[in-house]
C-alpha cells in the first residue's frame, strides 16, 4: 500500500487531493491502462464460456501505486456469479410497482457483489420497452419512463449502500436486440428528452455513480463515443459527475469516443489503450481528456472505497443466505399479475384431491435467458416443486405436456384442477450473443448464436394446442404465462377460466405460484406494460433494422394516441378483493401537485393495492400524450379498510422540451389528474396549474 491507496474516512477534500497527486505520478500510458478493462477474454475462455465467472477488472487502478480497480460483476436478476440469489427477473419486480422492495433487492445484491469480491454492479437496466419483441424485456422494468425511474433509481439505492457503485444501463435507445451493434435508431429530441431519457435523469439525481453506454447508434452515432449523449446532456445539463463505461465488446469504434465522453473502454482495450496513447502523442487527442476521465473514475472509486461500510464483514456465507433467498420470494409473491379470473381462482384446498399440471415448463428451471444477466442459483423452485411441497402428499398431480395431447385431455378430466404453464424460455427470448462471440466460449457449441428479439408476440403452437386439449376436457383451465413481457392472448382466450402471468419468477417462484393460486396469497401485481389484441397494434418493430425512428408514442401512449384497445392495459392486474376509489382532492404548491385519495378494500381478504395517478396535459401549447404516469404506491389494506393514500408529483415532471430554447418549459393551463387501479380505471379531477 502507498499513501496514494484509499483509505476509509478520507474526505472529500482529501480525496481531490489524493487525485490529484495520482494524476501527478502516472505516466501517459498508466493514465490510459485505468481506462479500459483487462483479461476479460482469458477469463472467459479459461471457465469453458462461463459468463460473469470471474470478478472483470473493469477500468481504474494502478498496480504500481496500489490504486485499486473497478471489479464487475453484471445483474440484474441477481448477482451474475457464483451461485447467487436468484430474484425474479425485472419485468416481474417492475410489475410489483414497489420501490421498498426493490431497495431491499439492491441492498442483498450489494452484500453479494461485495461477498464475492467486486465493487462495480451493472445491475440497474432501466431501457424503456417499446416494443414487447425485444429480447431482453425481461431485464428492463417495463414501458414507462416515471416507473423505470422510481424502480431503478430503488434498485442503484440498494446497490450504493454497500458501497457498490452501480450502473445504470444501456445509454440510451437500446430497446431492440439482434440489431443491437448496428442499429442506428433515429429519434427528434423532444422524444428524447421526453420518453427515452428523462428515467436516466432520475436514477442519476439519485446518486447511482456510473453509466454504461448502449451499443447502438443514435442518429447516426454509435452511443459509445456520442458526444451529445455523453457530454452535452450527460455532464453539462444533468450535472453528472460520475464516470461512464462502455457496453462490452463492441461498445467504441475511435479513440475519438474518449474525447466524446466514454472514460472507460470495457471489457478490453481493443480501441483505447495503444490507439488511444497515440493519438494523444499525435495532438489528435487533448491530455487534458485522459486526465479527467481518469479524474472521474478515480474519485468515484475513492468516494466509495473511503465511505464506511454497514457490515463489518461481507462473508461468502452471506450469498443466497435464508433471508435473501425469503426476499426472492416476497418478489415473486408481489409480481404475478392474475390477468384473468371468472371466479376459479383462489383453489380452494378442501375441493382438491387431484391436480392436472401440464406443460414442458411446469417442470423446467427457467429463471431466463442465457445472456450476460444469467444467475446461477443453488436451486430453482419450478411450478411442480411448488405445488408439490404445498399440499403435501395428500394431492395426487397429474403430469402431461405437449408431446400427447390426448393423454392431456385425459388428465384434465380426472383432475379438480387444470393448471398449464405456459410461456417462453432463453430460447425464444433473450441476450443476443453473436455466434462469433458464442464460439470463444470453447464449449464446441459450434459458436451458434443464442437469444435475440422474439419472432412472435403469442404463445407457441404446441402450447395453444395444450391448452385446447385441456380445455376438451370441460373443465376450467388456468393458464400461467412465463414470459420477460407481453404475450398475445386471442388465439387461446376463451378457452382459459383464469390467466396469470409470473414472468420469469426466480429461484422461489414455484413456492409463489402455488401460495397464489391457492389463495394463501393475493395476487397484487400489475402489468407494466400494455397487452394488445394483435401485433399491429404496437409500433412498428423490425429486429433486423439497419435503422428505425422511435416516435413519441408506444405502450398506452401508443394506444391512446391509435384509438386502439388493449386487451390488458398498462397498470391493470386483478386481486382477490375489489378496491373502490373516491374522494381524490388535488393540491398545488409552487413546486408539488399533492394528491390524496380515498382507497377502500371493499372484499374479504387483506391485499396490496398498486395506486397510480396518471396526468392529462393543457396540450395548447405542445402536442402531449393523452396521459403519463407520474406517480405511484404500492399499499396494504385490510378487508373493509379505507386509507388514505397521499402521492406527489414534483412540477418540473409536467414540463415540455422546448427544441426552440434547448431547455424546459412549463406548461400552463388545465391539467386533469386520474388516479385509480389501472390506466383505464380511475377517478378524475382537474386543477389549473
Ligand atoms: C450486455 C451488458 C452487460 C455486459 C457485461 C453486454 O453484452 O449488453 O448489459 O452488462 O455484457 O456482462
Amino acid at each position: 500500500m502507498t499513501d496514494l491507496a484509499p483509505v476509509k474516512g478520507m474526505t472529500e477534500a482529501r480525496i481531490t487531493a489524493t487525485v490529484d497527486a495520482i494524476l501527478a505520478a502516472t505516466s501517459l500510458e498508466e493514465k490510459v491502462a485505468m481506462m479500459s478493462g483487462k483479461g476479460f477474454f482469458a477469463e472467459y475462455q479459461a471457465s469453458g464460456g462461463l459468463w460473469g465467472s470471474a470478478p472483470y477488472r473493469a477500468g481504474g487502478g494502478c498496480d504500481r501505486l496500489g490504486i485499486p480497480a473497478l471489479y464487475f460483476t453484471d445483474g440484474p436478476r441477481g448477482v451474475a456469479r457464483g451461485q447467487s440469489t436468484c430474484f425474479p427477473c425485472t419485468m416481474a419486480r417492475g410489475a410489483s410497482f414497489d420501490t421498498d422492495l426493490e431497495q431491499r433487492i439492491g441492498t442483498a445484491m450489494a452484500i453479494e457483489i461485495r461477498a464475492q469480491g467486486c465493487n462495480l454492479s451493472g445491475a440497474v437496466c432501466i431501457n424503456l420497452l417499446r416494443h414487447p419483441a425485444w429480447g431482453r424485456a425481461q431485464e428492463t422494468y417495463g414501458e414507462d419512463s416515471h416507473h423505470l425511474g422510481a424502480m431503478g433509481a430503488a434498485l442503484g439505492t440498494g446497490l450504493q449502500s454497500h458501497n457498490v457503485i452501480a450502473t445504470v444501463k444501456h445509454f440510451a435507445l437500446n430497446s431492440m436486440e439482434n440489431a443491437r451493434f448496428t442499429v442506428d435508431v433515429r429519434i427528434d429530441e423532444r422524444t428524447l428528452h421526453e420518453v427515452y431519457l428523462p428515467h436516466f435523469k432520475a436514477v442519476l439525481d439519485a446518486g447511482v455513480a456510473s453509466v454504461m453506454s448502449a451499443y447502438n447508434k443514435v442518429n447516426g452515432e454509435y452511443c459509445g463515443q456520442h458526444r451529445e449523449l455523453l457530454t452535452d446532456i450527460l455532464r453539462h445539463q444533468w450535472g453528472f459527475d460520475g464516470f461512464v463505461h462502455s457496453d462490452w465488446i463492441k461498445g467504441v469504434y475511435a479513440p475519438y469516443g474518449a474525447a466524446a465522453g466514454l472514460d472507460i473502454e470495457n471489457p478490453e482495450p481493443r480501441v483505447f489503450g495503444r490507439n488511444l496513447v497515440a493519438a494523444v502523442e499525435a495532438g489528435s487527442i487533448e491530455p487534458h481528456v485522459i486526465d479527467t476521465a481518469c479524474r472521474r473514475i478515480l474519485t468515484v472509486g475513492y468516494r466509495f472505497a473511503a465511505a464506511e461500510d454497514p457490515l463489518e464483514n461481507y462473508g461468502e456465507d452471506l450469498v443466497a443466505c435464508a433471508e435473501h433467498r425469503a426476499l426472492a420470494r416476497e418478489a415473486a409473491d408481489k409480481s404475478a399479475v392474475l390477468l384473468v379470473n371468472d371466479g376459479v381462482l383462489p383453489l380452494d384446498r378442501a375441493n382438491v384431491r387431484r391436480i392436472a399440471l401440464l406443460g414442458r415448463l411446469a417442470t423446467l428451471p427457467n429463471t431466463g435467458d442465457n445472456g450476460s444477466s444469467k444467475v446461477r442459483a443453488p436451486y430453482v423452485v419450478t411450478a411442480h416443486d411448488g405445488l408439490a411441497a404445498l399440499l403435501g402428499e395428500g394431492v395426487e398431480i397429474l403430469a402431461g405436456d405437449e408431446s400427447d395431447l390426448s393423454a392431456a385431455t385425459v388428465a384434465a378430466a380426472q383432475a379438480d384442477a387444470v393448471i398449464i404453464v405456459t410461456g417462453y424460455t432463453a430460447r425464444e427470448e433473450g441476450e443476443y450473443i453473436t455466434a462469433d462471440f458464442a464460439a470463444l466460449d470453447g464449449a464446441g457449441n459450434g459458436g451458434k448464436a443464442i437469444g435475440g428479439d422474439r419472432l412472435d408476440l403469442g404463445l407457441p403452437p404446441a402450447q395453444i394446442a395444450l391448452i385446447e386439449a385441456a380445455a376438451a376436457s370441460g373443465k376450467p383451465v388456468i393458464v400461467v404465462i412465463v414470459a420477460g413481457s407481453a404475450v398475445l392472448v386471442e388465439d387461446w382466450l376463451p378457452h382459459a377460466a383464469a390467466v396469470m402471468q409470473t414472468f420469469y419468477s426466480g429461484m422461489e417462484g414455484g413456492h409463489a405460484l402455488a401460495a397464489l393460486l391457492f389463495g394463501d396469497v393475493v395476487p397484487s401485481g400489475k402489468l407494466p406494460f400494455s397487452v394488445a389484441l394483435d401485433a399491429s397494434d404496437y409500433p412498428f418493430f423490425d429486429r433486423d433494422a439497419v435503422r428505425i425512428t422511435y416516435g413519441r408514442a408506444h405502450g398506452y401512449s401508443h394506444f391512446d394516441a391509435t384509438g386502439a384497445t388493449p386487451r390488458f392495459a398498462f397498470g391493470h392486474g386483478l386481486s382477490y378483493t375489489r378496491f373502490a376509489y373516491r374522494a381524490l382532492k388535488l393540491r398545488a404548491t409552487p413546486d408539488t401537485l399533492h394528491a390524496s385519495v380515498a382507497v377502500r378494500n371493499t372484499g374479504d381478504r387483506d391485499a396490496d393495492e398498486i395506486v397510480q395517478l396518471y396526468v392529462s396535459y393543457p396540450g395548447n401549447v405542445a402536442h402531449r400524450p393523452a396521459k403519463a404516469l407520474k406517480a405511484f404506491a404500492r399499499i396494504h389494506i385490510p378487508a373493509g379498510a379505507t386509507r388514505i393514500v397521499a402521492l406527489a408529483v414534483a412540477r418540473t415532471d409536467l414540463r415540455w422540451w422546448d427544441p426552440a430554447v434547448q431547455s424546459w418549459r412549463d406548461e400552463p393551463g388545465a391539467y386533469a389528474v386520474h388516479v385509480g387501479g389501472s390506466s383505464t380505471d380511475f377517478v378524475t379531477r382537474h386543477v389549473t396549474l
